[in-house]
């Protein structure tokens, strides 16, 4: 498709999906993803998905579907359609059972650990997976109640991989795209998933899958072509299981202008003004993550540890902030790394601090996400080591809210997504603790040329790679005709 066919439909998308407000009208974008509460800006929402799509979606309208993050009493139930804004919202509201099975279970509890390459962790059931079925069906009612047939169905992440599946059993015909947002593991990974088949033929009833990296991307065509008999079509879509399915990457990114106005000294808080008073001349190394496995917080403070330990005379001269918002705290792996991460900060501490000194300051909450900007531009060096991470948009964050003038220096681990983009980062193997050791002293001893020089690098490519950039292409590409 040339670039002006490209434009005009993206613009008729925009309209229709902005102006639109009956569900019989065409061409309306229906986004669908697990969750759409709370959504409201200035509230804490620790994760990249509601992040990008509420912001992806308040630019262009259109319409929502997702949980409520209510427990209906009895059974799951829909909830009438409410407008936000330009956003309008359809939520569901899960039964007990529905959440146990579809969420804390085959969501959370087995595919997340093995799409982050962690089967060891995974905890399978078939109950769980009937759950899963089930739940995915149910949004796929909310999808087809006024479906219209050339409105656009736009799914997100992994807990809706069978989503395309129950809208085709239902005989839904429309464009059907989903963007995972997790990475995609090897295929031999992958397979540890005793219903992997079932899933791959339920995810291949999408017109289009779209992979953070190409790292993803070929992972799942490796899975297509040697496991599932499937074939490279020209052009690199996939005929499989008797259908042509098109793959893309589609590395999601930041709103840049927006993060570095945030970041500037005059859109302070009040518990910024407390931060800069308590760390003082001394060096700010900042970590935001939810609390969860896949973040590699515990090898982290090891790293951090060793740091102290090969660098003395940094003692007294830095600290390192930790902010770590608890998440699936109903599921078992998460509540033992929380008692882990307390017990390494506590034993760090007690090994190191001074009476006028605190090494690692740990706190276990989340805050506003526009709260987080100023403290990004404050630190030193942003230190970000997930063991695997789809994309990890903490990471972008750090780097757009940095003052160019001064700006502060990225280490981050290689298997986060945003490595394959953010190259003049200081790149770890978040498994060697002496490597990022190492790192954090060279990122705190960096000179500003360097500084400023990989900052303008890693810029540039956000800016060509902007939040928008990744909703038009994903968009363009599903609209297309395959
Ligand atoms: N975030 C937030 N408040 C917090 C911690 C994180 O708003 O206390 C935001 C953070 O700014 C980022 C997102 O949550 O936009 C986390 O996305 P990321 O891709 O880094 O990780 P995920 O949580 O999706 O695995």
């Amino acid at each position: 498709m040339d670039e002006t066919m490209f434009g005009q439909a993206l613009g008729a998308l925009r309209e229709t999906a902005a102006g639109v407000s009956s569900a019989a009208q065409a061409g309306r974008l229906i986004v669908v993803s697990n969750r759409v509460a709370p959504i409201e800006e200035g509230q804490p929402t620790a994760g990249g998905l509601a992040a990008g799509v509420l912001d992806a979606l308040q630019e262009m309208g259109g319409l929502w579907i997702g949980w409520s993050g209510e427990i209906a009493e009895g059974e799951s139930r829909i909830q009438p359609e409410r407008q936000k804004g330009r956003i309008r919202l359809q939520m569901l509201d899960l039964a007990q059972g529905d959440y146990d099975d579809y969420y804390r279970g085959f969501a959370n509890s087995a595919l997340w650990p093995v799409l982050h390459y962690r089967s060891a962790l995974a905890r399978f059931s078939r109950s769980h997976y009937a759950g899963y079925r089930r739940v995915n069906a149910l949004f796929a009612s909310a999808v087809a109640e006024g479906l219209a047939p050339d409105d656009i169905v736009w799914a997100h992440d992994y807990h809706l991989l069978g989503l395309a599946a129950a809208l085709r059993a239902q005989g839904v015909t429309n464009r059907l795209g989903i963007f995972l947002h997790t990475p995609f593991p090897a295929a031999a990974v992958f397979m540890t998933i005793p219903v992997h088949e079932e899933l791959a033929r339920a995810l291949c009833q999408y017109d289009l899958i779209g992979f953070q990296t190409e790292v993803d991307r070929r992972a799942f065509e490796d899975y297509v072509l040697r496991e599932a008999d499937g074939h490279l079509l020209p052009g690199r879509a996939l005929m499989v299981f008797g259908r042509v399915v098109r793959t893309g990457v589609y590395p999601i990114g930041v709103q840049v202008d927006e993060i570095r106005a945030q970041a500037e000294p005059a859109a302070e808080c009040p518990q910024m003004a407390k931060l800069r008073a308590s760390t003082g001349d001394s060096k700010l190394i900042i970590s935001v993550d939810r609390l969860d496995y896949s973040k590699g917080l515990n090898e982290r403070f090891l790293a951090y540890e060793r740091f102290l330990e090969q660098n003395e005379a940094r003692r007294g001269a830095v600290t390192f902030l930790q902010i770590a918002p608890p998440s699936r705290t109903d599921v078992e792996t998460y509540r033992e790394i929380r008692l882990e991460l307390e017990g390494e900060a506590g034993r760090i501490n007690g090994r190191f601090a001074e009476l006028d000194w605190t090494p690692l300051r740990y706190l276990n909450k989340g805050f506003a996400r526009q709260a987080l900007m100023p403290m990004y531009a404050l630190a030193d060096v942003g230190l970000v080591t997930p063991m695997r991470d789809g994309m990890n948009l903490v990471a972008k964050e750090y780097v757009a809210a940095q003052n160019p003038i001064d700006p502060g220096v990225l280490v981050l681990s290689q298997f986060a997504g945003a490595a394959c983009e953010l190259k003049a980062a200081l790149l770890v193997n978040p498994h060697d603790p002496d490597a990022i050791a190492e790192a954090l002293e060279q990122a705190l001893s960096m000179p500003l040329a360097e500084r400023r020089e990989r900052h303008a690098e890693m810029m540039a490519v956000l800016r060509r790679n902007s939040l928008g950039t990744w909703r038009d292409r994903f968009l363009g590409d599903l609209h297309r005709r395959g």
